[in-house]
């Protein structure tokens, strides 16, 4: 039996490719995973517990499905982290907090989404702050929902108009980031998505041998990160 970790599906009616290929993959996958663990960005956007999940709600089914035989674990993203304890709950996952520390198979693990990581990314930073804020999030359920998915879409549209103009190495993670959060947490692996570039990083902290690994988004491919007792594989499939 092996845990999965993905992320950055970025799930959205506009592309139901996706939907299909993460349907497909927990079929394909549900009789060989003994937990599933999903870092953040599932969803594209999430206005509260009223979403109305357009065209994403058969993935949440699909996850609710095998539930009963599979643990599964959620992370908040950039995206999606308004969904709440009690959604989660609704479909079968454990929300996680970021970041977790986790021994599995011998190893010591830190998971996170990854943009935390991005610290020269210092105006994404500040936004950041600003809207996991819990009085943010409180006001922010206040407003109707039609109000709510307004504000999303225009936060997507200055979000990526952002990112079409900044540098590439600003949007990368910082890597005396990475050092300290391995340094401090003293994992072997470090696992993230975010940065949408899929990789297995060596390095060596405090003499340690470490890994970063990061997850792939799932736009032309999936990336599947999978760890059993005897093996860690990154697998990337083109989705059908
Ligand atoms: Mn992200």
């Amino acid at each position: 039996m092996k845990t999965i970790f993905i992320s950055d599906l970025h799930l959205d009616h506009k592309r139901p490719k996706v939907i299909n290929s993460f349907i497909e993959f927990i079929t394909n996958s549900k009789q060989s995973m003994e937990r599933l663990y999903i870092l953040g960005d599932f969803v594209e956007s999430w206005v509260g517990d009223d979403d109305p999940a357009i065209g994403t709600r058969s993935a949440f089914e699909a996850i609710r499905t095998i539930s009963d035989r599979v643990d599964v674990f959620f992370m908040h993203g950039n995206r999606d982290f308004m969904i709440s304890k009690k959604v989660c709950e609704r479909y079968g996952m454990t929300l996680i907090n970021e970041p977790t520390q986790l021994d599995l198979y011998q190893r010591n693990i830190l998971l996170m989404h990854g943009d935390t990581l991005c610290t020269d990314d210092v105006n994404y930073q500040k936004f950041r702050s600003m809207v996991r804020n819990k009085e943010w999030q409180d006001q922010m359920r206040t407003k109707p929902l039609e109000e709510r998915l307004k504000i999303a879409d225009q936060l997507r549209i200055q979000s990526k108009n952002a990112t079409d103009t900044k540098k590439e190495i600003i949007m990368d993670v910082n890597k005396e980031e990475v050092v300290n959060c391995l340094s401090e947490s003293k994992a072997d692996i470090l696992i993230h998505g975010h940065t949408h570039r899929p990789k297995i990083h060596d390095l060596t902290i405090d003499r340690r041998k470490c890994k970063r690994i990061v997850l792939g988004d799932w736009e032309q491919k999936s990336y599947i990160l999978e760890l059993d007792k005897d093996q860690i594989s990154l697998t990337e499939l083109n989705l059908s």
